[in-house]
């Protein structure tokens, strides 16, 4: 395994992408005081997974990313891709990357707002996956394979537990190491989970009891739901075998009743008519009544009529029977004068007596002389009286 190639874009003081190619052999970078030698370790710490600012010498993270200078602006972006050559494939099996070539390109991507991107041959990755591909090799966070300035001495003047990390990254045991560090942290957490389980196990035995007798419950409640169940069903069935019954019986009465309504309906149409008729009937009673008062206001009027004629008769009668009574006086006068006088005398005094009697009196009444049997039975009635003696009718 060897370092092939080292990309780098917008990494502290690499604005444009730079890409270094290494040759197998040694290889060195020489330029003056803050041309920026050290930035291309430190890409290659960053991009091997180092996530201390400090030791990348920044405040913060984001301090790697191009800040800009006077002439340029700054980038959001800081992106470093590391291509590793002739990698072991038992090893990268071992370390979960199986892949069918033997080149592994690791790249590592920060933004201003702190999210970070890890990427093994361009599929993402987490930042764990990286530090086990690496472990073990001698390149890594905590290897010795990078070496910035003042490490060696460092180093030499660590203490022997520190230096001892350097001679097991060397050795190859690190990844051992961290495999074990790992397994028991996983034992760990097994344990927990198993008194966790256990704790679990209590509460379930201590909720069985309570549990079993909800289960009965429930198994009752079932029993019970089954069987008001059935019994609503033949419920509902009887319910619905009576309401077919009624509905039967209702169809029933409803075509009797339509029956009845036409009849009633028939009936109503034909007393209409008659209603009609009987009114037309009124109507003409009416008019034969108003004819008949007027007929009978009419005959009243005339029986009125007649009736005064019949008072003025009567009076009239009553006049005549007077005069009647008056002439038989008369003539009884005249009777005795004749039977106590001669002819002559009885002329004389016959047209004395009588001034105003009529030609017709004397003529009766010497008609009477003939046969008194015969004046005795004339009728009642006289004879109209003269004019001059008559009165005149009242009305
Ligand atoms: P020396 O020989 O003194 O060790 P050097 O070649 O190692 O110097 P570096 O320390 O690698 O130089 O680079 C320092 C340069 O990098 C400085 O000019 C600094 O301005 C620049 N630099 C560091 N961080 C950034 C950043 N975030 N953005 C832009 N430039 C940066
Ligand atoms: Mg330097």
């Amino acid at each position: 395994m060897y370092l092939k190639n080292l990309t780098v874009l917008g990494f502290k003081s690499f604005a444009d992408k730079t890409s270094l190619n290494f040759q197998p052999g040694m290889t060195a970078i020489v330029g003056p005081n803050g041309c920026g030698k050290s930035n291309v370790s430190d890409a290659i710490r960053w991009v091997l997974g180092e996530q201390s600012a400090k030791a990348l010498r920044g405040g913060e993270m984001a301090d790697v990313i191009f800040n800009g200078t006077d002439s340029r602006k700054a980038l959001g972006m800081a992106e470093v891709s590391l291509t590793l050559g002739e990698v072991d494939a038992d090893h990268l099996r071992s370390a979960g990357v199986p892949v069918e070539f033997n080149e592994v390109t690791v790249t590592r991507r920060v933004f201003r707002d702190g999210g970070s991107e890890y990427f093994i041959n361009k599929v993402g990755c987490r930042l764990r996956d990286i530090q086990q591909l690496f472990a073990g090799t001698g390149v890594g966070k905590t290897s010795y394979s990078v070496m910035a300035q003042g490490n060696i001495t460092q180093i030499l003047s660590s203490k022997p537990d520190d230096r001892r990390l350097v001679f097991e990254e060397a050795a190859g045991i690190t990844r051992f190491k961290q495999q074990k560090k790992e397994a028991l942290r996983k034992l760990e957490h097994t344990d927990q989970n198993l008194l966790r389980v256990e704790d679990t196990i209590k509460e379930v035995k201590r909720q069985i009891g309570s549990l079993q007798r909800q289960a009965g419950k429930a198994r009752r409640y079932q029993a019970l739901a089954t069987e008001l169940q059935l019994l609503d069903t033949q419920l509902a069935r009887h319910q619905f075998d009576l309401l077919q019954e009624e509905i039967e019986v209702r169809e029933t009465e409803l075509a009797r009743t339509k029956l009845d309504f036409e009849v009633g309906q028939e009936t109503v149409l034909r007393l209409d008519d008659e209603v009609l008729q009987l009114r037309q009937q009124l109507s003409e009673l009416d008019h034969t009544i108003s004819g008949q008062q007027q007929v009978g206001l009419e005959l009243k009027a005339e029986v009125d009529r007649h009736e005064n004629k019949i008072e003025f008769n009567q009076q009239r009668l009553q006049e005549l029977q007077d005069q009647n009574a008056r002439a038989l006086h008369d003539i009884t006068q005249s009777r005795e004068h004749t039977a106590a006088g001669n002819d002559n005398s009885d002329q004389r005094g016959a047209t004395t007596a009588c001034t105003c009697a009529c030609s017709c009196a004397r003529s009766r009444a010497s008609r009477r002389s003939s046969s008194s049997a015969t004046a005795r039975s004339m009728p009642k009635i006289s004879p109209r009286p003269c004019r001059s003696r008559s009165s005149r009718p009242r009305s």
